[in-house]
């Protein structure tokens, strides 16, 4: 596959896009390639389903084999080792159906009223990544084949969930559904299309709800003609350079993924910064001033910006500790319980987050920096 265009300024809506040369701020990005899975699955449920069918059509027009699986069973994916199932895990795409217990959808505080699932995993090596603790198994990514039945039973939620209704600053956002719990929906949908169903779902879906979700991937280019009607926010997950360049691997850059923030704000989608995990590193106000630079220089002069920022500090639990350890033996990301404070979560899991000193010195620096360099930006939440 070719290399992604790294988007020039945008002006489909007509408006002059005034160029702005980013790379004086900054060495050139890591320029990022879509993924290519070296093996792609299907199972023969998945092949009952009109989706599971077009990601086939889109997979092999890519010239990609896909393999018809003779059962629902996903095989093949262990290796000799931890290391080689790993490697081969996170090659290998695979189209099933979603567990039906993914019908029943669960609250996703503070970031939406609702989690809809639309894959689970990801092609990409973050040697802190969020699902180390949050999925079992070999990390094979796993796209959904039913995604109509799935954006169909989002119709009964509508006015319901609590994450917008009992904010006022969210409550013109409607109902809410989180759409990358579990996935970074660039990093795959160029081979499945389901994000782009579900824009275009939303966008003619009238009825106040939103779709939201993050990434960290700058693939947009078929984004941006869809009829998205303002009804998804897409969030740029972003960080200062040190953690993006350090422990961020297979990603797109960071100066690619806020391009990719701006020409998406000009064709009118609300957009988002998530700044996560936020780290104290040596030197982090300079580091996170670089970031918040970029977005400032990227987005100064869109007019009709609707930016948000959810702000979200490094955490691990010992299960994810153990599982990104066995991941990234070599790692050199800070993950010290010496280091760190226990906060007890819903269910009693225990998380530990920076002392609250540290938080505290972080959460002041980012409100007021935020809010001098960029007024326009609503913070949702710091957790
Ligand atoms: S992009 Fe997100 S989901 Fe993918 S490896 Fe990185 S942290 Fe994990």
């Amino acid at each position: 596959m070719a290399p992604l265009e790294v988007g020039a300024p945008h002006s489909a809506s007509g408006e002059e896009a005034q160029e702005r040369d980013l790379s004086r701020l900054a060495p050139a990005p890591r320029r990022s390639r879509r993924w290519v899975p070296r093996r792609v699955v299907i199972t023969p449920d998945a092949l009952e389903h009109a989706h599971g069918r077009r990601i086939v059509e889109r997979v092999e027009a890519l010239g990609i084999e896909v393999e018809r699986l003779r059962a629902n069973r996903l095989t093949g994916v262990r290796g000799d080792d931890e290391r080689q199932t790993y490697a081969r895990a996170k090659a290998t795409l695979a189209v099933v159906v979603s567990p039906p217990s993914r019908r029943r959808l669960q609250p996703i505080s503070p970031s939406a009223d609702w989690r809809v699932d639309l894959a689970e995993g990801c092609p990409a090596h973050c040697q802190y990544c969020y699902l180390a603790g949050s999925l079992s198994g070999p990390p094979v990514t796993r796209v959904y084949a039913d995604l109509d039945e799935i954006l169909d039973n989002l119709h009964g939620y509508v006015g319901t969930g609590t994450v917008t209704s009992r904010s006022t600053a969210r409550s013109a956002e409607g109902t809410t559904f989180e759409a990358s719990c579990y996935s970074d929906p660039l990093a795959l949908d160029h081979l499945t299309g389901s994000w782009q169903r579900a824009v275009e779902h939303f966008g003619t879906w009238d009825a106040p709800v939103q779709l939201r979700w993050t990434t960290k991937y700058d693939d947009v280019d078929r984004f941006l003609d869809l009829p998205h009607g303002g009804r998804t926010r897409v969030r740029f997950s972003v960080n200062c350079r040190p953690v993006t360049d350090r422990w961020e691997g297979g990603t797109s850059g960071l100066v690619e993924r806020i391009t990719a923030l701006r020409r998406l704000a000009v064709v009118g989608y609300p957009v988002g910064l998530t700044i996560a995990p936020i780290m104290p590193l040596e030197g982090w106000r300079e580091h996170y001033s670089e970031l918040l630079t970029l977005v400032e220089q990227a987005t100064a002069d869109i007019a009709g910006l609707d930016l948000t920022a959810e702000l979200i500090t490094h955490r691990f639990t010992a299960s994810s500790k153990q599982v990104l350890q066995g991941w990234y033996p070599r790692t050199t990301l800070e993950m010290d319980e010496a280091r760190r404070t226990v906060k007890r979560g819903r269910f009693g899991s225990a998380k530990h987050v920076y002392p609250r000193e540290v938080m505290a010195e972080l959460r002041g620096w980012f409100t007021e920096q935020l809010a001098a360099r960029l007024p326009r930006c609503r913070v949702l939440y710091w957790t």
